[in-house]
């Protein structure tokens, strides 16, 4: 009975740590305590999970159950440390899909093995809530499951980005979508395996569906949304393994993303409904094709003009995005960035919520260089200063800034808020090509009066912007 009261207490105590691990990720500031807690919780979880087992009396003793849970403990402790020391910053958002993808499948299998696991004895009968638990639980993951697939296929490029459309697309999900239901139905009065099974591939198959046709930059949604399903498919795990803790931990992740998604939609001023079921994106092709715009002129700057520039402003603000993150540029920024406030220059730094390639990836990767948080603003903070800001200094960014958000009413990403970078008197836009960004559109910007391109990869450019400044 004590065991049963300690475990009982030891998962509480998890639950409380993992939620001040979540408000302690919620900001740049408190995230280093958020992921200590987050890891506390962790390993109280796993010996508050373990306790039960024991004391279900199962076919195992406490010291053999230690022992299980001590040896998976260390080997994926150990897996994720190898994991972690090798990941690319720029790869995280596809080891995110494929850790969600894991979770999905861990919850379809975890679902079919508490069905089988007594299907065929004499209390083959579920109550109609266990079975729907289960089902649900089956559903769910089996979603996750093929729509992180895919996602991590569009973020590994290994599927295109691009929206995939078909005639009669939607006609045919509200079709799956109502046999998925009245499968879900049938399960729980019937109770058969062929079912389960049937319900799991049609969601299967729903997943692939439901994220194929998401892409190029509402893909941001696509990840915050599938992290919120994570969550709700560890739910599932816990009510098929009886266990109180995974319920509280997956309902946990599964709104903190749903929030996420909301955030991230109002970020890109989209609604969930229309991401999920694809009816915002036109489809006509934007306006500003490549060949209407390049008999415009593009002004290309040397890094020597550059810093002639730079060594008259008073103001910069500089704008980074997922070319900072394939440079690895941020320690170089926050070199170029005290070289200009060591000459008296203003230097802010802005933020677009879907910059990078996953939530929070430039504050993350800013944070990294100790670039101070005061510096740091988000895009409705900062967005009314562009206008009197002499230069607006755009590293590895593009779609954030793309005004065709505002000014085509054709382009894939019209209505999303983007940063005024514009509005800057002079654009230094450092990027290697004139090519288009992750939504795979032009760039008016590039070719407007104000902008000078610094053709280059980012890295390299700040360095030889500060050997520049240093040099006058
Ligand atoms: P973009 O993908 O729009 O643009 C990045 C630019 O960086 C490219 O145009 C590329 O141009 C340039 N670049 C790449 N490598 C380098 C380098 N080494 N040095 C210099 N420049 C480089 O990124 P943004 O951050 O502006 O916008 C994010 C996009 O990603 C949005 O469309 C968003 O919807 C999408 N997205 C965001 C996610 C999120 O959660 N934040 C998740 C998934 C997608 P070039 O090749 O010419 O150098």
């Amino acid at each position: 009975m004590i065991l049963y009261y300690v475990s009982t207490y030891v998962s509480l105590i998890a639950s409380v740590l993992f939620i001040l691990a979540l408000r302690g990720l919620s900001s740049a500031k408190t995230s280093v305590n958020g992921n200590r807690f987050g890891m506390a919780g962790i390993a109280l979880a796993l010996l508050g999970t373990q306790i039960p087992v024991y004391f279900a009396n199962l076919d195992i003793n406490l010291s053999s159950a230690l022992t299980t849970i001590l040896i998976v403990a260390v080997l994926g402790g150990v897996i994720g440390y190898i994991i972690a020391k090798k990941i690319n910053m720029t790869s995280l958002p596809q080891l995110l899909a494929g850790f969600h993808s894991l979770v999905g499948l861990a919850a379809v299998f975890i679902s079919l093995a508490s069905f089988f696991c007594i299907y065929g004895t004499q209390s083959t009968n579920y109550d109609s809530i266990r079975a729907l638990e289960m089902v649900l639980g089956a559903t769910i993951g089996a979603i996750t499951f093929t729509g992180s697939v895919v996602a991590f296929g569009k973020l590994q490029g290994i599927i295109s980005g691009k929206p995939w459309r078909f005639k009669g697309q939607r006609q045919i999900n509200i079709l799956l979508g109502c046999c998925l239901i009245a499968l879900i139905i049938a399960f729980v009065i019937k109770q058969t395996p062929e079912l389960l099974i049937q319900t799991t591939i049609l969601s299967l198959v729903i997943g692939y569906l439901l994220i194929m046709p998401i892409g190029g930059a509402d893909m941001p949604v696509v990840i915050s949304m599938l992290n919120s399903y994570s969550g709700w498919a560890t739910v599932g795990i816990g009510f098929s393994a009886n266990n109180t803790l995974l319920v509280i931990v997956g309902a946990l992740v599964g709104t903190s993303g749903a929030i996420l998604s909301h955030i991230m939609c109002k970020g890109m001023n989209r609604t969930l409904v229309k991401v999920i079921f694809g009816s915002f994106s036109s489809q006509n092709e934007s306006s500003n094709t490549h060949d209407e715009q390049s008999h415009r002129n593009v002004k290309l700057c040397s890094p020597e003009d550059a810093g002639f520039i730079l060594q008259n402003a008073n103001s910069v603000i500089i704008v980074p995005g997922y070319g900072m993150a394939v440079a690895q540029a941020q320690h170089v920024i926050k070199e170029l960035a005290d070289e200009l406030k060591s000459r008296d220059v203003s230097v802010k730094y802005a933020i677009h919520p879907v910059a990078g390639r996953m939530p929070g990836h430039m504050n993350v990767l800013l944070a990294e260089a100790n670039i101070p948080y005061e510096d740091v603003f988000e895009l409705d903070d900062i967005n009314h200063e562009f206008g009197q800001t002499d230069i607006a200094i755009v590293i590895g960014a593009n779609d954030i800034t793309n005004p065709a958000a505002k000014d085509d009413p054709a382009s894939p990403i019209y209505g999303m808020p983007v940063l005024d970078v514009e509005k800057a008197k002079t654009v230094l836009f450092i990027k290697r090509s004139l090519g288009s960004g992750y939504a795979g559109i032009e760039n008016q910007l590039f070719y407007r009066e104000n902008t000078m391109m610094i053709l280059g990869d980012a890295k390299k450019v700040c360095d030889n912007l500060i050997k520049e400044l240093k040099d006058r």
